[in-house]
């Protein structure tokens, strides 16, 4: 039975069918985080991998990296993350919901609210913050405090309560509580909230173990977490999610360029997997936005079903990340171009920090945007005449799980065997192909249009007698006979996406 809600019937197929799992499910689950199953692992490769191909694969300037999670907490005090990478929280007085001052839609002071105390409405205006409880419309509020998005963890064999304890057991509880802190700041390194810094980090190896000259582009693939306030809408907001990064280090005074043709090329890269590209859009940061390390910056939006949000996100990170690292752990991270005039002296040769320009995407935002476009409805009648749906995900054959499922009618007279033979071909060519005969044949059609494979193949008694078998389109439902020595090939031809 389908909802009004698309979010509701996107995380019921999602669950049905083995896309997303709750994490930890049979203990209750545990909040904001996910697992992939079969299917969703496949969409997630198959989207990392269609990034890597346009970030690495197709171009000449572009190196790819895989850092780890941890890195030196230096790192992060060097970057501002330490100090900067909080969001601001807000605690409702009257419902106890807590939220992100920021993500709370705007009212202008003033604006009459009511909601809803004791039993009673209260009327009541929204103060300056700009803001009422997204929740309940009060407008009793908490004060703005800074919450720091950091997890932090420990390095190495110190139990710093242990150690505490140990040695202040009996003092008085603040000193005690400074103890604990001075303990567990020391030993303490953080999960990465994003991928980019060890692309700064690692930015002179890179250029000492490549030919790299700028402007050239690290990139990486990898997990970032981050202690969200508020987790929203399935995997859209998650504790643990995955980023695509590359950052682009160009010559200073060319970012601005470099920012333009970035937007244009990521919003290419979702255009050619959309079937909906008008719900794809590019937002231009207003000044309050702008994060500390940038000078000018883009999102590229998606229609969610509950608005416009982002999916990925484009900064001029000026010269900020590479001259704070320099700068913090003392060594040159700068690029000698022997080729150009130093501006300043007019001499040959100009040693500079490079600007960067970062197209940051998320991975399992992607992944939730990408599946919600493939979804479609299409209403049609049932043999008998009345009213049926069909669902089925309209994804790009790069994107899909599954390429081609392969069935026999029925489980005998030489069928399944034919059948087997067709799916091996296919995996032969590198497609990750499924051979299956559970159910009937017209189940068989609606789970594979449901989870988004292009084309199933039947064979059927006709195929022992004259060697021929039934490709069926996911998109048009149309069936045609291809000779079983042509199939490949004219699978190859429809599944051409490399
Ligand atoms: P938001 O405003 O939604 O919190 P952000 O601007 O903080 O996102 P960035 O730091 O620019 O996000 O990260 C780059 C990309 O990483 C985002 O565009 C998004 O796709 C993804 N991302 C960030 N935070 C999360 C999260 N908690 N869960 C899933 N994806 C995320």
């Amino acid at each position: 039975m389908l909802s009004s809600d698309p979010m509701l019937n996107m995380v019921s197929l999602c669950k049905r069918r083995g896309f997303v799992f709750q994490s930890s499910e049979i203990y209750g689950g545990l909040k904001s985080a996910y697992d992939y199953g079969p299917l969703g692992v496949e969409l997630k490769r198959n989207l990392a991998g269609q990034w890597w191909k346009s970030m690495i694969y197709e171009r000449d300037d572009i190196y790819g990296i895989d850092a780890s999670i941890l890195m030196h907490p230096d790192v992060w005090r060097a970057s501002g993350h330490l100090q900067n990478f909080t969001d601001p929280l807000v605690d409702c007085f009257d419902c106890k919901h807590r939220f992100r001052a920021d993500k709370a839609p705007k009212q202008e002071p003033g604006t009459e609210v009511e909601f809803r105390r004791d039993g009673k409405t209260i009327k009541g205006k929204v103060g300056t913050c700009g803001y009422a409880c997204p929740n309940c419309s009060s407008n009793s509020l908490s004060e703005e405090r800074a919450f720091r998005g950091m997890f932090q963890t420990t390095l190495g064999p110190i139990d710093p309560l242990g150690e505490c304890i140990s040695a202040h057991y009996g003092k008085p509880k603040e000193e005690f509580l400074q103890e604990v802190r001075k303990v567990v700041e020391a030993n303490a390194v953080y999960l990465r909230p994003e991928t980019a810094q060890a692309m700064f980090v690692q930015f002179q190896n890179v250029v000492n173990t490549t030919s790299a000259k700028v402007p050239f582009g690290i990139a990486q693939i990898g997990k970032s977490f981050r202690n969200e306030i508020v987790v929203e809408h399935f995997i859209f907001r998650s504790c643990e999610f995955e980023q695509m990064e590359m950052e682009f280090f160009c010559e200073p005074g060319s970012q601005k360029e470099w920012l333009s043709y970035w937007v244009d090329q990521r919003m290419g890269w979702y255009r050619k997997f959309a079937n909906h590209p008008e719900n794809f859009r590019v937002r231009e940061h207003g000044p309050k936005e702008l994060a500390h390390y940038s000078d000018r910056g883009f999102d590229i939006e998606y229609k969610f079903p509950w608005g416009f949000d982002e999916l990925e996100g484009i900064a001029s990170r000026t010269d900020f990340d590479l001259t704070q690292h320099a700068k913090a752990s003392g060594t040159k991270l700068s690029y000698f171009d022997p080729k150009k005039e130093d501006p300043e002296t007019g001499k040959p040769g100009w040693r500079y920090t490079p600007y960067v320009i970062e197209p940051a995407a998320g991975l399992t935002r992607c992944f939730l945007a990408m599946m919600l476009d493939a979804y479609t409805v299409e209403e049609g009648k049932d043999a008998s005449g009345a009213d049926k749906s069909r669902i089925f995900l309209k994804l790009h054959p790069a994107l899909a799980p599954i390429k081609v499922a392969v069935f026999p009618l029925i489980k005998k007279d030489g069928q399944p065997e034919i059948a087997e033979k067709i799916a091996k071909d296919c995996r032969a060519l590198g497609w990750n192909a499924r051979y299956d005969d559970v159910a009937s044949i017209g189940k068989r059609y609606a789970k594979h249009d449901e989870i988004g494979t292009p084309f199933c193949v039947t064979v059927d008694n006709q195929t022992v007698e004259d060697q021929t078998a039934t490709v069926r389109d996911r998109n048009t439902t149309e069936q045609i006979r291809v000779p079983l020595d042509q199939l490949t090939q004219y699978l190859k031809e429809r599944l051409s996406w490399a």
